[in-house]
């Protein structure tokens, strides 16, 4: 049987970023991707936002890898010739309620590490943005964009050029626990496969929990069950109406429809937040649900011709009604699985915090093997 030293499972942007850095310092590094594309499912979904860390919890991995990936990102981007433009994001507050829901973010973000925020008044944020009419804002610089694709394409690259391999139109479909190693077995270009890994890493975005099941791990006990959490997108056309990224205060399971000028400067809304049961692509929103949400604090989007445009899926570990989430990564020596690493309900902030997970399971790894 054939051996690899360590198989990460998934080529999307965390997949590929594990892979890069992993094979810095390790041979037989082999990415099992079962799409023929890299990057096709929930990394090239998203509304590519490289995010502050305002928004979460402090001492959690969201709020820890967020920050440090944050500046992580504008560095490789940097070095590197990435599309991305760090634009600044507002956080609008419209009434009392949300002003102090502004403070409250504001304080979390300090203590969160991020730099630079301030709250606005109404007149400040007219000055930036004209367009945008509401009480006060949390002004966050650090936020940014950066184009998906490049960033997963300059990960697949660094991987491979380290020795990596990675493999598509290759599913995972057995994991069974040897005496040292995992026998992983699937289809490759619809031919069986099997060989023998040292180290498992399980990057498999919306099916990583079955992904844990497969090797016996008990996902329910565990609390590693993936919810769908859905969101579409509607763009506006025409002039952009803001340059910024403009949030809404956050409701409910996603951050509010906002507003994402991309490296064009053309402008999305969303996205919104719905569970759902399966993966399906098709926009099932209405136009109107978009308009007035986002004329609350931009009201010249009454009467702007907005269109349909994608949406994308989450993973979600945090059920509806749950409370917050944070990511699983977790290696699981302890619970008899030596050398397997999950990583589960890694949805939003896992782009930009994508360098940093990285580094974490590099690090996680280094200290299982040694
Ligand atoms: C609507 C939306 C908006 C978002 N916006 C942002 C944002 O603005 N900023 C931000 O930081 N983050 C954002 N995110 C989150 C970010 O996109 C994700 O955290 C990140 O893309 C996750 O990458 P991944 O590699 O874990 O998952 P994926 O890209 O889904 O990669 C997992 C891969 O595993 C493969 N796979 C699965 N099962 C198997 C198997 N059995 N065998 C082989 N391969 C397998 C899949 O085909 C897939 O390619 C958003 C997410 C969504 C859904």
């Amino acid at each position: 049987m054939e051996r690899a030293n360590i198989v990460v499972i998934g080529g999307g942007i965390v997949g590929l970023a594990i892979a890069a850095k992993v094979s810095e310092s390790n041979g037989g590094v082999i990415v099992l991707e079962k799409n023929t594309k890299i990057g096709q499912e929930v990394s090239s979904h998203n509304s590519g936002v490289i995010h502050s860390g305002v928004h979460y919890p402090n001492g959690s991995l969201k709020a820890r890898l967020s920050v440090s990936g944050n500046r992580m990102l504008y560095e490789i981007c940097e070095k590197n010739g990435i599309t991305h433009k760090r634009l600044g994001k507002l956080t609008v507050a419209i009434g009392e309620k949300e002003i102090t829901e502004i403070e409250r973010l504001k304080q979390q973000g300090e203590e969160n590490g991020v730099e630079g925020l301030s709250i606005l008044d109404g007149k400040e944020v007219r000055k930036m943005e004209p367009n945008v009419v509401v009480d006060q804002a949390l002004y966050s610089p650090s936020s940014g964009i950066v184009e998906p694709d490049d960033l997963l394409n300059y990960f697949h690259a660094k991987a491979a050029a380290n020795g990596a391999s990675i493999s598509l139109d290759t599913s995972v479909m057995e994991l069974k626990k040897g005496k040292s190693s995992y026998e992983v077995r699937g289809m490759s270009g619809g031919t069986r496969f099997s060989f023998e890994a040292g180290s498992v890493i399980n990057s498999a975005g919306l099916y990583s929990d079955r992904v844990a099941s497969m090797v016996g791990l008990d996902v329910d006990r565990l609390g590693y069950r993936l919810h769908y959490c859905k969101g579409d997108y509607f763009r506006v056309y025409g002039n952009p109406p803001v340059k910024r990224l403009v949030y809404p205060v956050p409701r409910g399971p996603g951050l509010g429809i906002h507003l994402t000028p991309d490296a064009s400067g053309s402008v999305k809304l969303g996205p919104n937040a719905y569970y759902v049961k399966d993966i399906d692509y098709r926009v099932s929103s209405t136009v109107e649900e978009f308009r007035k949400e986002a004329t609350r604090y931009v009201p010249t989007l009454v009467n702007r011709q907005i269109q349909e445009d994608s949406s994308g899926i989450r993973p979600k570990l945090q059920g509806p009604d749950d409370p917050f989430r944070d990511f699983i990564i977790r290696d699981e020596t302890d619970r008899g699985f030596p050398g397997f690493i999950n990583l589960i309900g890694i949805e939003s902030p896992g782009l930009t915090a994508s360098p940093a997970i990285a580094q974490y399971v590099s690090e996680l790894h280094s200290s299982t093997v040694e």
